[in-house]
């Protein structure tokens, strides 16, 4: 087989639910020269690192560094460090990621029960407070805040309130929140909380941001029994992210650049002007679907500005129409999953995409589409709509 041209990826708006475009900056600080794990200078920058995330997690929490690998791999390392067999776990589902955390529980030994709502719809704080009274020794509850796979936030903050006064401890999946909605890990009693790099962070997948409490950290560091996962072990991640510096495996040095400059964007643009940037882009976009009869389909007051999961018409092809938002116009959106799967398109507006820009971009090829998939709509609505 002759070898094959040099790869040239096509330009995409990453338009799903991620990765999302990643910003300039940061792809421009992934091409800067290597320097060892262990060079002063990289160590220098792993600090940096990990006080800007503890501003972006807004935490003080010691034990805030991003882990080698996906969002999935921040998700076994906070259940694998915390849980052992036998534990008893409550977890919060409501679309693929809660299920997911049911599965990784699971595999840890934990007895899981889940607390469940339909594809769509939150996750009531009531609905845990009932679990926690059946329960008879619950150690952790696990929430997901932002569900990716549905568009809804669940209400954080006051399941936080009742699973502080269980004295269980509270997991959150904060993979697509943060970075593009408030998320207070102290403020909320947060125990333990993951992220990912490629959804509001907008940078390619690769770190996880993790953060544990110093009640998790007692309780991961002094466990009977050793951490399944010798590659996720917190005890081991410390010797390397802390004081001590030692190796325990090799550091992504080119994504720890690119995390580096995205939190640096971020906090530049700071906290608050970034989450109205999602929200006000959001709205936009909410009131172009509005002036041509397209609606969300997650929950009224519980929808997520970075993930919007737009219903599909009654007889358009949900597949037709997405593949010529990509073929047509380089537009990348995503396909619902599990129950929701032909029903709903999730349009992402997460960090660097989330502009005015790519909402009418967005609405302007939607609408092409549609009334080429036998479906009439007035582009023109739509565009009057967000002028
Ligand atoms: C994307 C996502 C994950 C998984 O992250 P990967 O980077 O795909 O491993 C977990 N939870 C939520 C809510 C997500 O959106």
């Amino acid at each position: 087989m002759p070898t094959p041209d040099t790869f040239t990826p096509p330009e995409r708006v990453l338009m799903g639910p991620g990765p999302s475009n990643a910003a300039p900056e940061v792809l421009q600080a992934m091409s800067n020269p290597l320097v060892g794990h262990l060079d002063p200078a990289f160590i220098g920058m792993m600090e940096e690192i990990k006080t800007m995330l503890r501003s972006v997690f807004q935490t003080k929490n010691e034990m805030t560094f991003p882990v080698s690998g996906t969002g999935s791999a921040g998700m076994e390392f906070c259940f694998v460090n915390l849980l052992e067999p036998g534990d008893e776990v409550l977890i919060a589902i409501n679309g693929v990621f809660g299920t997911r955390m049911a599965d990784v529980a699971a595999r840890c030994g934990a007895i899981v029960t889940r607390v469940e709502s339909p594809w769509g719809q939150i996750i009531e704080p009531a609905q845990i407070q009932d679990a926690l009274a059946q329960a008879s020794n619950p150690k952790l509850v696990a929430v997901v805040h932002a569900e990716t796979s549905t568009g809804v936030e669940n209400p954080v903050a006051e399941i936080g309130k009742v699973v502080a006064s269980s004295g269980a401890l509270f997991l959150v999946d904060a993979v697509t929140s943060l970075g593009g909605i408030p998320v207070r890990i102290d403020e909320w009693g947060v125990d333990a909380v993951y992220s990912g790099t490629q959804k509001c962070l907008s940078c390619p997948p690769g770190l996880s941001p993790v953060s544990l409490s110093e009640r998790a950290v007692k309780l991961a560091t002094s466990r009977g029994r050793q951490v399944q996962s010798w590659y996720l072990d917190v005890n081991l991640l410390a010797g390397y992210w802390g004081e001590e510096r030692v190796y325990h495996h090799t550091a992504p040095i080119s994504m720890n650049y690119a995390l580096h400059a995205a939190l640096r964007l971020i906090l530049d643009e700071g906290l608050e002007n970034r989450w109205r940037r999602h929200q006000n882009n959001h709205l936009l976009l909410k009131a172009g679907l509005d002036a041509v009869g397209l609606t969300l389909s997650s929950q009224a007051g519980y929808q997520l500005p970075q993930l919007n999961a737009i219903s599909v018409p009654a007889g358009v092809d949900e597949t037709a129409v997405r593949m010529k938002l990509l073929n047509d116009f380089n537009i990348e959106v995503g396909a619902g999953l599990g129950p929701l799967k032909g029903k709903i398109w999730r349009v992402g507006l997460m960090g660097e995409t989330s502009s005015r820009e790519n909402v009418r971009l967005l609405l302007s090829a939607l609408c092409q589409c549609l009334n080429e998939c036998g479906r009439s709509v007035d582009a023109n609505a739509a565009l009057t709509a967000t002028a």
